[in-house]
């Protein structure tokens, strides 16, 4: 194992033995940008721990491996964020549902931009081994139409709220940005950043999204700004190493330029914001390379802490 994992291991351990009295905090699940896997970091999810509870926002592939990693007990969940639909976000909800379904974990909420279609889906893959397992079952189950609610997120705005947190959402920049081709969208094809509150800390999650104006009213003096950040000469130098062809390479540059984010503007972003602490996630290209290619262009805009997140990371 190498130090900056077992790093990682030590700070969760840590958080766990109760050793801090922060009532917050932010475990790093998944730090990989999608959807291409990779063998050092799982895809993009995120445990907020607020008390005894556990918020889940995005749930890529592993979530629920990374769950078991972080010693995170499943039946503190009952709510999941989906921040948008792209399955690097999304490809672990059913994993994640469908165990706690097993589990006699519910009732669960799942608030993402097109969460009344992907439930349709889930409830319909998961009939079979639903009614097999009740079959079983020496319990009662609940069906899972009934242990599961699925919330579409329609809009900027209030998302969620109960006793310890409040969820507000802002439409990022993630999906492009052109006015006509914004008209046809469906509703359903948006992609959020959200505003966490808890009781000792704002915390903000970019989602995926290119440099965005309007999330700088939005993380305004949050505590925590967790944002995707990108490499671009790395990534394009990493599509030439795996042999991806000049045209389709061109193609997916234009995106990963227009609707992902460099970490200058991560800087110039945090500090029009003036939030206290960015950690840096959803990394691309990812792997091994130095903290330092994402922090240097962060630092040359804001002056705070700035933090690269490894997977079971734990912050405050
Ligand atoms: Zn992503």
């Amino acid at each position: 194992m190498k130090l900056k994992s077992l790093m990682g291991v030590a700070l969760l351990a840590a958080a766990f033995a109760g050793s801090s009295f922060a009532q917050t905090r932010l475990v790093t699940l998944g730090t990989q940008g999608g959807p291409l896997p990779s063998t050092t970091r799982s895809q993009p999810a995120n445990a907020l721990i607020v008390r005894d509870r556990v918020y889940v926002i995005d749930a890529g592939d592993g979530v629920v491996r990374q769950l078991y990693a972080a010693g995170i007990d499943l039946r503190r969940i009952h709510q999941v964020f989906i921040t948008h639909d792209h399955d690097d976000h999304n490809a672990g909800w059913g994993s994640l549902l469908g165990l706690q379904w097993d589990l006699n974990i519910w009732p669960v909420d799942v608030y993402a931009p097109s969460a009344q279609s992907m439930m349709q889906g889930f409830l319909q893959y998961f009939s079979v081994n639903a009614r097999i397992r009740q079959a079983d079952s020496k319990s009662d189950k609940m069906p899972p139409e009934q242990a599961f609610h699925a919330h579409d997120i329609q809009g900027n705005g209030l998302v969620f709220k109960d006793d310890l947190i409040s969820v507000t959402a802002q439409e990022n920049c993630h999906y492009g940005t052109d006015p006509n081709a914004d008209k046809k969208r469906d509703p359903k094809d948006r992609s959020y950043a959200l505003r966490i509150q808890t009781p000792d800390k704002t915390v903000v999650f970019s989602g995926d999204t290119g440099r965005c104006p309007a999330l700088t009213g939005f993380a305004k003096d949050a505590d925590l700004l967790v944002h995707e950040v990108i490499d671009l000469p790395l990534t394009r130098e990493m599509m030439r190493r795996q042999h991806v062809p000049d045209p389709v390479a061109d193609g997916m540059m234009r995106h990963m330029i227009d609707e992902h984010t460099v970490p200058e503007d991560i800087g110039r972003l945090a500090q029009d914001a003036k939030v206290k602490k960015v950690v840096l996630t959803h990394l691309v290209p990812g792997g091994d390379e130095p903290d330092e290619r994402y922090t240097d262009g962060v630092h040359k805009y804001f002056k705070g802490p700035v933090m690269v997140a490894r997977d079971l990371m734990v912050f405050e």
